[in-house]
């Protein structure tokens, strides 16, 4: 019996066929329609009505559609409360995708949807109390505690790059200030490359120069093609990234206690380059350092089919 798992994000839907091995059988990919949120639960339902069709040509049946979404979830798995990327506002999205392709649907937050399927098939193996964080444009969270993914009394719980690390510091799209994603992200990592490039130059050299000598063509794969030369203005970027990435998990550490950080999205094609200064910043700010065991700190291994196998994993399991 195959579940549909579907991962919808800013720019595409990804929805693809899994088994209950975890395995993509089948997989494939649609603009997300910036319209309405009713344009976006039709192209989910067309999408999983497609792989239902090639499900039956492989002689196997649905039991579900497990749909991962950036946003804040209702507890009862249906409603997506407020998605800021997608201009939603408390959408029957499981009624929506249901009505249309006949089967049983669970409506699940993307980063937690991740975290699950990285537990059950991926980076998580092994150990029953992890905590995923996923950096892209910001910081997406999800965690599991005693084998069972803890979404909070209302759904809304891990969002934990909005966790404040510094008091007044940089304004945050949530509204407040010193969030930790404006620190730990995609687009911190881009924006000390350019601060770099404009304060001191001849520092930035060599992302410059990848960058056509314009600033503002600085990117993240630039950055990470830089720090893998081993230019030292490259890697003094990652390390402050990195360093506030470590800082973040100690927080996180001294609240949940987990036995394994998984990192995940784009940032972590740079591995070690930013993950060794996180492990280096993480043992210096936690609580207790030196007396208690470390949690291991390591990078995602389902890639961008972690959302998608964890949120049709999810329908199995309640
Ligand atoms: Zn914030």
């Amino acid at each position: 019996m195959y579940a549909i798992g579907v991962d919808v994000g800013g720019t595409s839907v990804k929805a693809g066929l899994v088994s209950e091995d975890g395995i993509v059988v089948e997989q494939l990919s649609r603009p997300t329609p910036s319209t309405s949120a009713a344009k976006v639960a039709e192209t989910i339902a067309t999408a999983a009505q497609a792989l239902q069709k090639r499900a039956a040509e492989l002689g196997e049946d649905v039991s579900a559609v497990g749909i991962g979404a950036a946003g804040f979830i209702d507890a009862g798995r249906s409603t997506v409360l407020f998605a800021p990327n997608l201009a939603w506002r408390d959408e029957p999205l499981r009624d929506a995708v249901g009505a249309i392709v006949g089967l049983p649907v669970v409506v699940e937050n993307d980063a937690n949807a991740m975290a699950w399927g990285e537990f059950r098939y991926g980076a998580g193996i092994g150990v029953e109390d992890l905590v995923c964080v996923t950096i892209g444009t910001g910081i997406g969270g999800g965690m599991v505690q005693n084998g069972r993914l803890t979404r909070g009394a209302y759904g809304i719980a891990a969002e934990f790059g909005h966790l404040r690390v510094i008091p007044d510091g940089r304004r945050c799209g949530c509204g407040n200030r010193g969030c930790w994603e404006q620190y730990c992200s995609a687009r911190a990592l881009v924006r000390e490359a350019r601060d770099l490039a404009l304060v001191t130059p001849h520092a930035a050299g060599r992302m410059l120069e990848l960058a056509d000598d314009e600033i503002d063509n600085i990117t993240g794969e630039i950055v990470t093609t830089a720090g893998q030369e081993g230019d030292p203005g490259a890697l003094d970027c990652f390390a402050q990234v990195g360093g506030w990435l470590g800082i973040g998990l100690a927080q996180v550490a001294a609240l949940l206690d987990p036995a394994r950080f998984i990192i995940g999205g784009g940032v972590v094609a740079a591995g070690e380059l930013l993950l060794g200064p996180a492990r280096e910043a993480y043992e210096q700010a936690l609580t207790g350092h030196g007396h208690r065991p470390l949690a291991e700190v390591v990078p995602a291994q389902l890639g961008n089919a972690a959302g998608l196998v964890g949120a049709a994993d999810l329908t199995r399991r309640g």
